[in-house]
């Protein structure tokens, strides 16, 4: 975790001097400042516990919020690591969350790697819809995914047969299915992604029912539930994009459910 509880209030391990006590902001257990060349300052339990605050985080993970973080404050943004809003369990603290210039609307930026529950992933999308916090979702990007990736264009590349996780999928659906951001932990950039429609070829068929009629089907092709082609532009660094809002509607399918309020994007 990036933040921690010294004397009381918040700091951040960049910050934290070295011969603090520390204490985790959730489960008050005492942690540790780990500050090295190889890895971003961050502090560790002491003790290995049940805290959500101890679960698995990649050095990968904690150097991107930092990076959002450092990004948005040298534009003069207010930007928190790890923030929880109001009363809010600290389990859903924000990766980081962001203050618009001037409107002054929250918004949370979520960093997902893992799959957490998808219904995790809703109460949360939900609390945040109620207090009116905008929401980005920013799934990562997993390096086995450039393993089948072929050009399509200058920008552009195609992963044909994807098999998006669940959480990608409710995020598409979170942002009107219109695509999402993803994250290469490894480069610390980003990359628009959009899971199109996978056609599978259903090949033509030949057979003969009882009293010998025989039956013919034509090749034909239908969409395929479990594959997409994912078509990735980018990447961009994070110093060139900005945030938008925009509102969406409650929307529920046969998987998903998802709340109405604000959504927010990154554009160039
Ligand atoms: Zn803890």
């Amino acid at each position: 975790m990036l933040v921690a509880l010294w004397q009381g209030q918040r700091i951040e391990a960049e910050d934290a001097p070295r011969d603090g006590r520390y204490h985790c902001p959730g489960c008050r257990g005492e942690v540790i400042l780990k500050r090295g060349r190889k890895v971003c300052a961050h502090f560790a339990h002491k003790a290995s516990t049940g805290c959500v605050g101890s679960r698995g985080e990649t050095r990968a993970h904690l150097a991107l919020k930092s990076l959002i973080t450092q990004t948005l404050r040298r534009r003069g943004l207010r930007a928190e690591p790890e923030y929880t809003m109001g009363r809010v369990p600290w389990e859903r603290r924000a990766d980081v969350m962001v203050w618009a210039p001037r409107s002054n609307i929250p918004v949370a930026i979520e960093l997902q790697r893992s799959s957490l529950p998808i219904r995790e992933l809703e109460q949360r999308a939900f609390s945040y819809c109620r207090m009116g916090v905008a929401q980005l979702w920013i799934p990562f990007l997993q390096p086995q995914t450039w393993d089948s990736a072929q050009r399509c264009d200058e920008e552009g590349w195609i992963v044909p047969r994807y098999a998006p996780r669940q959480h990608e999928l409710w995020i598409h659906g979170l942002n009107n299915h219109e695509g999402y951001w993803m994250a290469d932990p490894e480069t610390r950039q980003f990359w628009r992604a959009y899971p199109e429609a996978h056609a599978l070829t259903v090949k033509e068929a030949l057979w003969y029912e009882k009293g010998a009629i025989k039956r013919y089907r034509e090749p034909t092709t239908r969409l395929s539930k479990r594959y997409r082609n994912l078509i990735l532009r980018g990447p961009f660094s994070l110093d060139d994009l900005k945030i938008s809002f925009s509102e969406r509607r409650p929307e529920r399918s046969q998987y998903f459910n998802w709340p109405g309020g604000k959504i927010a994007t990154f554009v160039q």
